[in-house]
């Protein structure tokens, strides 16, 4: 596994990648990487991507002022032992410098997918994703990239905007890897104290019980709102949002089938958790 940190350096090992018959894939990540990270790898080579870049950046335009970008956990070497155990090809980890040039100044920015859910209380966090992650894809130019269910809204910001600039890659959504009680894996939840850890299962226990609401019989978005939000508010937690919404648009659903989704604050550490409701 190659560990690089310059665009030329990516490009040449995509070229040499290439130039042998791979399909390359591209999994990027903040790195302090879980289970849940690499199952993207492993999807990318399921996918028919025979050789895999993964990018490590803790982006700092996707972090409001008073979010944690300084404390985000960081653990190269860490990451760099779990990319080996599941054979990634490339790690790229570019400084800031490398992925925005000095004076850089072009955001990439979408009207209306950002205005929603996580948008409401992060409004510059979407922007930063989609300009990480148009500045990513030309960099490393794979045929595929694999993004979590996990972020669902940042998953359909990323569809959307390659289907609107035409960016040259398949985006794969990948099924979200869970604790075994439940709980979304996600790097923040090493922030949370034993007894946010016990009561951040209300997310997970949230949806499922939206979930089973809606097999008997209830139907009514707004209603399946409500009672994830209790759910929820229950754990003492403080509730962003509990979302029933469409796919899509990420405008309040009408009927189901629907997203559901939840976002909830434990102290300073804020869960997202999301799942279809059939
Ligand atoms: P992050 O490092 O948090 O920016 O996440 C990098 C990628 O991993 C994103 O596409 C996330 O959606 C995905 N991801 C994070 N947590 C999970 C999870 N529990 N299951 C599946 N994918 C995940």
């Amino acid at each position: 596994m190659q560990i690089v940190r310059t665009v030329a350096e990516v490009r040449a090992a995509v070229r040499a990648a290439r130039a042998a018959g791979h399909r390359v894939g591209f999994v990027p990540t903040m790195g302090a990487l879980h289970d849940g990270h690499l199952s993207l790898v492993t999807l990318a080579r399921d996918q028919g991507a025979a050789f895999v870049v993964v990018s490590v950046f803790v982006n700092p335009t996707q972090f409001g002022p008073n979010e944690d970008f300084a404390a985000y956990p960081r653990d190269l070497d860490g990451d760099a032992d779990k990319l080996r155990s599941v054979r990634a090809d490339v790690v790229f980890f570019p400084d800031v410098e490398t992925i925005y040039p000095r004076g850089a100044e072009t955001r990439v920015s979408l009207d209306a997918l950002p205005k929603h859910l996580c948008g409401l209380d992060r409004p510059h966090h979407f922007g930063g994703v989609a300009t990480v992650v148009t500045g990513l894809m030309n960099i490393v130019q794979p045929d595929l990239a694999v993004f979590g269910e996990k972020d669902f809204q940042q998953l359909q910001v990323i569809r959307r905007l390659v289907r609107d600039l035409h960016l040259p890659v398949e985006i794969v959504g990948a099924p979200i890897a869970r604790e075994t009680d439940g709980l979304a894996m996600s790097s923040r939840n090493a922030y949370l104290s034993p007894d946010e850890r016990r009561r951040a299962l209300a997310l997970s226990k949230a949806l499922a019980g939206a979930q089973a609401a809606a097999d008997a019989g209830v139907r009514d978005p707004r209603q399946l709102e409500a009672a994830m939000r209790a759910v929820c508010e229950a754990s003492g937690g403080q509730v962003d949002y509990a979302a029933v919404v469409d796919p899509d648009t990420l405008d309040p659903a009408t009927s189901l089938p629907a997203r559901a989704l939840v976002a909830v604050r434990f102290g300073r550490t804020r869960l997202i958790d999301n799942a279809a409701l059939s």
